[in-house]
């Protein structure tokens, strides 16, 4: 094998046989066949092998970045079903992102055969729930067609309730109430329980909105992100018979990243493993980032206290870096207090010296980079996909999205704005939502007069006091808008054609093989194209907004290819958990494949793996960030969150940061981050970047023009 191969592809693969063909060189797992009869495990170490084994009870592997821990649980998926004879149905596995769901899901049919692996339930959390909840919703009183509110639903919601509460209230951020809001429900506080702590303003409006802003979810049908948990674990708590046909369902579970499980997620686990768990938990205690989203720490610390006769397999090879990259990480993380020490190596070579490259200022970050990516191509015939860049805040992708278009070097962005939180898409989205479920007001109230059909403020006002009045669902107010007196006859039939579209709409998506076509005309017929091209003088703005429109329904149409009973409700719940990603008509794995540079956040790259890190910003107020210096609690967080950047580096680590940073116009001094003195100077190769001479204007003039050329694949703008 080249060289080159051997260092795209990581240096375990050179130890493996020679037999093996090279499409399987890549370090994904092998088909079925070469699995000969029963389930060859060679390809795994004695720990691994051992706990993909593992029969009965439950079972934690706690280990390091890159130790093979979510190759574990694919391959003991394979192996339950193929060797112990598990039905695929009563096997449960939960992952962090669906990303990392479809693809564990993909590499498990690959080796036991699409159809049978068909049955087996491989999901995030949230997807998990809602599949408990469309089956068994009812019994808490809600209805099964619920609409999913995501943050801007709740925004909204919280904002009118504040409203009413007071009108003092108006004042309060409602981001932060809805804060305070989520963190009681992941610590699964229902409202009656919540009860103030730290007695500031915040709390107090807390306190009040949470009962209302609970109630009017229930009349309007709705539930949001961590009701999903929250009503879930309810249900089974109870309703015992429910949990019953769930326990009997799910024999087998398996968890991976379980050091992210929050309070709410915890209990789920808890009540479905029952007295008799066959539960499966992997996870890295120093990979646990999501603290600020009520994660909680203790659960992986402590599972072995909470699941008495607990088998713990520790893995502490690491196939995925290079010596001098684990220990520079390893070095890094023994600065954290509270976790359990571990001891990763590798057999692999010591690789190059970490760069650490101090530049001038964000520009030059950026351009540092791109000089980077064309040597290190040339130089080591790497693809451009070999590279991935990482960053505290998706703020920071901006200058690197710049430089990426005016070099022409592919790429493409992960995560950043959320689509479905674009104004465009929210409006084509509450169509679809309330003509799942009509009682949802939320989304009613925000298209009962967009575009705008004569249903103007005062009229929607007057609606709205009737149904408080008469306590009538908003819908069943509609539909009778001859009792309401004091409005006009104008009024009144755009209320009737508007109840009539929407009947015709709802009974057309019944048909499911239809319902691109029928999105289609429904958004011709709205008339929301022209609506968008009436608002916005910009022609290129209109157009991408126009576009995003029309990315709803290709989404819907890839539903539609990859779902055996598709729906309407099905494609909004859908919509409503992507994690990280806009639709697109490539998938986001087709994307990765492509071969283009990645830009994504530290959050967003857990779990994955690249030839060369750039990991930029490593800067005081980057990482740490400024959030966690200003509210003084300790940064041990933030420094997990460093350790998951470096250790996602196979072969080659730069870090990156600036001197000097453009704040409010002016140029201000950047420290470099506290944890570059926490790696062994040994381990890194220090470079401060010169002055160089700044875009002249003509150059300047082509970036801009590049950069708003609106080139397809953005995806954030
Ligand atoms: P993270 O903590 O980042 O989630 P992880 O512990 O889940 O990492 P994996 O992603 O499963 O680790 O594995 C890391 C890399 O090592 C992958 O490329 C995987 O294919 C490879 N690998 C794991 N175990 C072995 C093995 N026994 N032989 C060869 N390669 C392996
Ligand atoms: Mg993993």
């Amino acid at each position: 094998m080249g060289q080159t191969a051997g260092f795209a592809a990581g240096a375990w693969i050179i130890r493996q046989p020679a037999s093996i063909p090279n499409t399987y060189r890549s370090g994904r797992l092998c088909p079925l066949w070469f699995f000969s009869v029963d389930m060859n495990l060679s390809t795994l170490n004695s720990e691994q092998a051992a706990a993909v084994r593992h029969d009965k009870g439950p079972l934690l592997i706690l280990a390091g970045a890159g130790s093979g821990k979510t190759r574990v649980i694919t391959f003991r998926i394979a192996y339950l079903m193929g060797q112990r004879g598990v039905a695929a149905g009563n096997i449960l596995a939960v992952t962090f992102t669906n990303k990392a769901a479809r693809e564990m899901r993909e590499r498990v049919e690959e080796m036991v055969g699409k159809k049978a692996g068909k049955g087996m339930t491989v999901s995030t959390f949230h997807s998990l729930c809602v599949r408990i909840l469309r089956e068994d919703i009812e019994a808490l009183g809600y209805k099964k067609n619920f609409s999913i509110y995501a943050t801007a639903d709740q925004v909204r919601l919280v904002k009118d309730i504040m409203q009413r509460v007071d009108v003092e209230g108006r004042k309060l951020d409602a981001d932060r109430i809805l804060y305070l809001i989520s963190d009681a429900k992941n610590r699964l506080v229902p409202p009656e329980k919540f009860t103030v702590r730290w007695h500031d303003e915040y709390e107090y409006m807390a306190a009040s909105v949470y009962p209302r802003y609970q109630k009017a979810l229930k009349a309007y049908n709705a539930v949001d992100f961590d009701d999903l948990i929250m009503l879930t674990v309810r249900l089974l708590q109870e309703h015992p018979d429910v949990l019953e046909k769930y326990r009997q369902r799910f024999r087998y579970m398996m968890v991976d990243e379980y050091q992210d499980t929050n309070a709410a997620q915890y209990k789920l686990l808890r009540l479905l493993a029952g007295d008799h768990p066959n539960l499966c938990v992997v996870g890295d205690d120093d990979q646990s980032v999501y603290g600020w989203r009520g994660a909680d720490l203790g659960n992986i610390l402590e599972f072995e206290k909470d699941f008495p006769g607990t088998t713990v397999i520790k893995l502490e090879q690491n196939y995925r870096s290079t010596g001098t990259i684990l220990a520079a990480a390893n070095a890094l993380i023994r600065h954290n207090i509270r976790r359990k020490v571990k001891a990763l190596w590798t057999a692999g070579d010591p690789g190059r010296r970490i760069d650490y490259i101090r530049c001038m200022d964000e520009e030059d970050e950026a351009r540092t980079v791109m000089e980077r990516i064309h040597a290190e191509r040339f130089r080591n015939e790497l693809q451009y996909s070999d590279f991935a860049i990482l960053y505290r805040t998706n703020v920071q992708s901006r200058a690197f999205e710049e430089q990426l278009r005016y070099e022409n070097i592919p790429y493409v962005l992960i995560g950043g704005q959320q689509f479905f939180d674009r104004k465009e898409v929210k409006d084509t989205v509450a169509y679809l939502k309330v003509l799942v479920n009509h009682r949802d007001e939320v989304n009613l109230l925000r298209i009962l007069n967009y575009p705008k059909r004569g249903i103007g403020e005062t009229t929607a006002d007057r609606l709205i006091r009737y149904s408080a009045k008469k306590q009538l669902p908003l819908w069943e107010v509609l539909r009778d808008p001859a009792a309401i007196e004091d409005l006009g006859e104008k009024s009144r039939a755009a209320i009737a054609a508007f109840v009539e579209l929407m009947d015709r709409y709802r009974q057309r998506f019944n048909r499911h093989s239809l319902m691109v076509e029928t999105m289609r005309e429904l958004i011709d017929e709205l008339g929301l194209e022209a609506e968008i091209y009436r608002n916005i003088e910009d022609p290129v703005k209109a157009r991408r907004r126009v576009e995003n429109i029309e990315e709803v329904a290709s989404a819907m149409a890839g539903y539609l290819e990859r779902e055996e009973s598709p729906s309407l409700a099905g494609f909004l719940a859908k919509v409503s958990l992507l994690d990280d990603e806009r639709p697109d008509r490539d998938s986001k794995e087709k994307k990765l494949q492509r071969d283009a540079v990645v830009l994504m956040s530290l959050h967003s790259s857990k779990g994955l793996e690249f030839p060369m890190v750039f990991m930029v910003g490593v800067e005081e107020e980057f990482l740490p960030h400024r959030k966690t210096l200003n509210e003084g609690v300790d940064v041990d967080e933030e420094r997990r969150l460093c350790y998951v950047g470096i250790t996602r580096a196979q072969r080659h680590l730069i870090l990156l940061g600036a001197q000097k940073r453009k704040k409010y116009g002016t140029l201000q001094p950047r420290a470099a981050s506290r944890f570059l003195e926490e790696i062994p100077a040994e381990l890194l190769q220090q470079q401060i970047s010169e002055e160089r001479p700044v875009h002249s204007e003509e150059e300047q003039e082509k970036m801009a023009a590049n950069f708003f050329a609106g080139i397809r694949g953005i995806l954030d703008d």
